[in-house]
């Protein structure tokens, strides 16, 4: 691919730049300098960042590379929760604030890391009580509440290996993981609450543990009065599995290799793959990059919008920021209960200093207006983040203004749930380029390449691939070792992310879509990502999804779904607007040749659109797996 191939916008390149305070205070000072002393000798680099852990015995070599398959930190023993809790107990953080929780109606929780070790290792003596033992899987299926961190944490004290699913699954999505992971138990709540309602999720794991032999005991949190029946023959309380147990659990001694944890991906592209992480190099991976990426300092008071249940949430909600120490709010309110300020209320009330979120949040909120954000004093707030689909410049555009005050950076996290941690960014303090996620960060070797392995001269697109391993990386895809070494042999021995990016001359990489999702219009590769955008920065346009259809001539033609602003009609006259801005934003070539205005898109449940969804719908086809599809 070339850069005639790609539809690259023309126009000179626009900067932000953060006030150099900035980049004087933040834990990475220059990125060229950090990336230069990284390249001289990863090797150290790597074990300088295993150094800011505790590790019970010290590892012997940094990494073994047997393609491909990596081995971080050899023999290195740890533990990941003794290193989010028990170390900061220690080091004067026991009555500093682990963890603040808001419920939709208010409800306020917050937990000192004292009391959360005490939480944690109280389950995790029930967990053992019940049979559970190093290795063993526990799913757990939860809503966004303090209990839902306590699990996951029990899970790793004792080296029971988790694997949450996003408690707004439904019976058939939970029961394939139940199902692929071998549960042993199933950690639940009665009910999860969403706009006011209550949702029961206690019949949704009764129904998915049929067919799951693999599942012994069902853990139920009883969170409503008066409180729901347990079989006795299957299911425990939550609490007083807790009741009478010891606050003290002696962490399990991990080799840094034993797996801690397993995740599904979203199924944006296909059927969700069950990524395994492991217990040393994640830890290490997720530790810097929220201390250097996020720049996490100790007074902050840290929110990261996504739920625990997807990878954002392991490693940015619960991990990472508990590594660090930090302060982290965290809320099972939706973005737009009881109105569309509700966010901008609860950075305000709780002083947040870094906010962490997603592109289809901002662009929800660009939807019903500034007005919101305006009602409240977002002063506190220092860092911007965003993951899960490229920020378009537009929706950057409005984090920027209206929420960052044109003050605060926007660190724009390129990664996956198969790399653990973020990959590519702009560090905080360098100049920010809308609509280029960055450059790959200091410890990662990433590069946009051509279906031969070699790097596109700058200006060019290409595949987006990362060339050397990285400590967290997965360790495999579950139950499917075949489909974790394509990960490594689609181009010749790099990781290939499949996604579709363009390197700028400056450097900077823009994510431009799914290589699934790419359209090829008379021979031209169109990234979905590009065209979107274009259609988002036109006034009426508050969110698109493009697809490629087929075409006699070109191969493929453009058509696009289109969500408008509150307060705009659809028309013909926009229509053929639409398709002008287009022309006049990207290129002819990118013109769609179809508009259609929909209310709203397929998206998965972590708020990604699902073109292959649209797709099919628009082709005829069999949709394919729909278990994350949002209803
Ligand atoms: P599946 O692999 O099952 O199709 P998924 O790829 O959506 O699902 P995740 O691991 O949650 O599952 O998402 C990672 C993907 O999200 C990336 O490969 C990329 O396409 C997209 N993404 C994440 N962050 C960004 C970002 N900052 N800019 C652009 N795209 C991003
Ligand atoms: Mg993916």
């Amino acid at each position: 691919m070339t850069e005639q191939d790609f539809a690259v916008p023309l126009e000179a390149p626009k900067y932000y730049r953060p006030d150099p305070s900035y980049r004087e205070r933040s834990w990475i000072g220059d990125y060229q300098t950090a990336y230069q002393k990284f390249v001289s000798d990863p090797e150290a680099f790597w074990k300088a960042r295993a150094a800011e852990l505790d590790w019970f015995e010290p590892f012997d070599e940094v990494m073994q590379w047997d393609f491909p398959y990596a081995r971080w930190y050899l023999n290195g023993k740890i533990n990941i929760t003794y290193n989010c809790l028990d170390r900061h107990v220690k080091n004067g953080r026991a009555n500093k604030v682990a963890l603040f929780w808001r419920g939709e109606e208010g409800e306020e929780k917050a937990y000192t890391y004292s009391q959360l070790l005490r939480q944690v290792c109280r389950l995790a003596n029930g967990l053992k009580r019940i049979g559970v033992k190093k290795g063993d899987r526990v799913c757990i299926y939860m809503p966004v509440i303090p209990e839902q961190v306590v699990a996951m944490l029990a899970c790793a004290r004792i080296g029971a290996v988790h694997s949450v699913v996003f408690g707004g699954f439904g019976v058939n999505a939970l029961n394939q993981r139940i199902r692929d992971s071998g549960s042993r138990v199933v950690i639940t709540a009665d009910s999860s609450m969403r706009r006011g309602k209550a949702i029961q999720l206690k019949p949704i794991v009764e129904e998915a543990v049929v067919n799951a032999p693999s599942v012994e005991t069902i853990v139920v949190l009883r969170r409503d009065e008066p409180r729901v029946e347990l079989h006795s023959e299957m299911e425990v309380d939550f609490e007083e599995l807790m009741e009478n147990e010891p606050h003290t659990c002696e962490a399990e001694v991990m080799d840094a290799e034993d797996p801690l944890f397993l995740l599904y991906t979203s199924g944006t592209t296909g059927a969700p793959k069950g990524i395994v992480h492991a217990c040393g190099g994640y830890a290490v991976g997720t530790q810097y990059t929220t201390k250097y990426v996020l720049d996490v300092k100790e007074d902050d008071v840290y929110w990261c919008t996504a739920d625990p249940g997807w990878i954002t949430g392991h490693s940015y909600v619960v991990y990472g920021p508990l590594l660090n120490g930090a302060t982290v709010f965290f809320t099972e309110s939706t973005p737009d209960y009881p109105d569309a300020g509700i966010w901008w209320k609860l950075i305000r009330d709780y002083g947040i200093s870094v906010f962490y979120t997603a592109p289809t949040a901002i662009r929800m909120f660009m939807r019903v207006g500034e007005e919101w954000p305006a009602k409240y004093d977002l002063s506190s707030l220092r860092i911007l983040a965003s993951v899960g689909e490229p920020l378009n410049p537009e929706a950057f555009e409005w984090f920027y203004h209206h929420i960052g005050g044109c003050r605060c950076p926007i660190v724009d996290t390129w990664w996956q749930t198969e790399t653990g941690m973020h990959m590519i960014t702009t560090m905080v303090g360098e100049p920010m380029r809308p609509g280029f996620a960055g450059q790959p960060i200091p410890g990662v070797f990433a590069d946009v390449v051509d279906s031969d392995g070699n790097p596109v001269e700058p200006g060019n697109g290409g595949y987006l691939v990362i060339q050397q391993p990285w400590p967290s990386m997965l360790r495999g895809v579950y139950n499917n070792d075949e489909r974790y070494r394509q990960y490594w042999t689609t181009i010749d021995s790099v990781y290939t992310a499949t996604d579709l990016a363009v390197k700028g001359h400056d450097g900077n990489i823009m994510v431009i879509g799914r290589a699934d999702d790419l359209i090829i219009v008379a021979g031209h590769n169109i990234g979905t990502a590009e065209v979107e955008s274009a259609l988002v920065s036109h006034e009426a346009v508050a969110e698109a999804a493009v697809i490629g259809t087929p075409d006699p001539v070109k191969g493929n033609q453009i058509k696009a779904f289109v969500i408008l602003r509150n307060g705009q009609v659809g028309s013909d006259r926009l229509v053929s607007d639409l398709r002008y801005h287009v022309r006049m934003t990207v290129g002819p070539i990118a013109m769609p040749n179809e508009v259609e205005f929909v209310d709203s898109l397929p998206k998965t449940r972590s708020g990604k659109i699902m073109r292959r969804v649209l797709r099919a719908q628009e082709l005829g086809m069999d949709l394919g797996d729909l278990s994350t599809l949002e209803e």
